[in-house]
């Protein structure tokens, strides 16, 4: 069964963005040009954060636009992206509406979530979740 991340309870974020760091580390790197979750502030830590991941939708909106198939329709939501078709259009990173889709300027290539779950086992607070995508 497809697995997706979901924010179980953004008020608890506190924005120390381990889950960002995570996810980069991925790639046996420091840093966070690599993350796909990312981690922002509303404005001022009393008004909390926003967490931003993909939401793997059902019809995903991104692989619709991508011109070589690059970014394809996972099989119960959200998209896998093949980096040997991508040619850094950026159709994909202008079509997702919450704007799950970031960039790696160094390949000029989309950064999306794999939905891996990586990420949850370094949030101290419980904030996201993998989840099943149940009858989708
Ligand atoms: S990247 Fe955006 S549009 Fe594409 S599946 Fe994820 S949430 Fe949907
Ligand atoms: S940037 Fe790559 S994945 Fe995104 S729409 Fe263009 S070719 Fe497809």
């Amino acid at each position: 069964m497809a697995k997706r991340l979901s924010v179980i309870d953004v008020d608890l974020c506190v924005g120390c963005q381990c889950c960002m760091f995570a996810c980069n580390r991925r790639f046996a790197e420091a840093g966070l040009s690599r993350s796909a979750i990312h981690i922002k502030s509303v404005g001022g830590f009393e008004r909390g954060f926003v967490v931003t991941v993909c939401r793997a939708c059902s019809d995903p909106p991104c692989a619709r636009v991508c011109p070589t198939n690059a970014l394809v329709r996972r099989e119960g939501g959200g998209v896998t992206l093949h980096m040997n078709k991508c040619i850094g259009c950026q159709n994909c990173l202008k079509e997702c509406d919450i704007g799950a889709i970031f960039w790696d300027k160094n390949m000029n290539k989309p950064v999306i979530c794999v939905y891996c779950g990586y990420c949850v086992d370094f949030c101290p607070f419980d904030v996201i979740k993998l989840e099943s995508i149940r009858g989708e």
